[in-house]
């Protein structure tokens, strides 16, 4: 009977100013002998509440599990987003960023479900008064708040105290790492454009993993094939052909900071390079450089200027400003 009644809180409704706090700890009722400040979340009052010595010590333990659940999260969210996208089997960014979100929210979760009670003759775990808006503050101990309202001349009803087992201090960790974990991947997970120019609809699986599907596109075309990222190191790209058999196998090496293309079918096509460049005074040189190779796979320059398109008007008045060059891709059908 006395631990519930020690347990059932109070909500005090503030009014006025310089408030008179009562000079026994908010938990256990004992004299106080450190504090604690407790501030509305909008900042409109200050309270400093009293705790005795061992009251403040479980205070600062209940701190410091939190803090530990927010570092946990932090350092298990940042692990998974610098490790996930590199595992060997692709991942779609939106599994990474949930994957990742879920563990970070594995050591919060572990510091908020963890069965812990106030001890013998306590009222609560971690701090025992809390602001709960503008005007209402929410006690453990309903005799620290009834002593707390009689010295004010303030309104007090009985209410239930909910210790709040998340902090601000946890957030960063679920918020951050799925972001960090899409932002590696496109780092370490390169472009690579697969082009089909076979009449059929092509099936790519990477290292045996089915990745996408892409349509046939004959003519030259900036939005023709589909883009994958696929990560750095050695894989095995595969095209199937509607009934399942392999049009195209090769081993590729795909390389930080390139783009790639794949086209598997693609005999009797032939891909350049196609850069445009000035100097200060004359006018733009083109060169062209062909993609050679008995495999329908080439690593390209990572800052190509477009795809499958004469380099663009804005592209070229830039490069003619800067100096610089634009290079972009070409396809078209081989010559006898
Ligand atoms: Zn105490
Ligand atoms: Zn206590």
């Amino acid at each position: 009977m006395e631990e519930s009644a020690r347990r059932a809180g109070a909500l005090v409704r503030l009014a006025g100013s310089g408030l008179i706090v009562p000079p026994s700890c908010a938990c256990c009722g004992e004299p106080a002998a450190r504090s604690e400040p407790v501030r509305s979340p909008g900042r409109r009052y200050e309270l400093i509440v009293g705790y005795c010595e061992d009251c403040s010590g479980h205070v600062g333990g209940e701190r410091a599990r939190k803090l530990a659940g927010g570092m946990g999260s932090m350092l298990l969210g940042l692990g998974l987003a610098f490790a996930l996208p590199l595992s060997p089997k692709p991942l779609p960014p939106v599994a990474l960023a949930a994957l990742t979100l879920l563990g970070a929210l594995v050591p919060i979760g572990v510091v908020a479900l963890w069965p812990r009670r106030p001890g013998r003759g306590h009222a609560a775990e971690g701090p025992a008064v809390r602001a709960v808006s503008e005007d209402q503050l929410l006690a453990a101990n309903d005799r620290w708040a009834a002593e707390f309202a009689r010295s004010n001349d303030l309104q007090r009803e009985r209410a239930t105290f909910r210790e709040s087992r998340i902090s601000l201090g946890m957030l960063p960790g679920p918020v951050l790492a799925p972001l960090l974990a899409v932002l590696a991947f496109g780092t370490t997970s390169p472009v690579v454009r697969v082009l089909n120019l076979s009449d059929e609809r092509l099936r790519i699986e990477v290292d045996g993993t089915h990745v996408g599907d892409v349509d046939p596109s004959s003519v030259e075309s900036p939005a023709a094939g589909v883009e994958l990222r696929i990560s750095v190191g050695r894989h095995e790209l595969v095209a199937r052909g509607p009934a399942g058999q392999v049009i195209e196998r090769t081993p590729v090496t795909i390389q930080s900071g390139r783009t790639h293309l794949f086209a598997p079918a693609s005999t009797g096509y032939c891909f350049w390079l196609e850069t445009s460049g000035y100097g200060r005074t004359q006018a733009p040189a083109i060169t062209r450089e062909p993609l050679e190779g008995t495999s329908r796979f080439w690593s390209l320059p990572e800052n190509l200027g477009g795809w499958f398109l004469p380099a663009p008007a804005a592209a070229l008045a830039e490069a003619r400003l800067t100096g610089g060059v634009v290079t972009v891709l070409r396809q078209a059908p081989c010559e006898p």
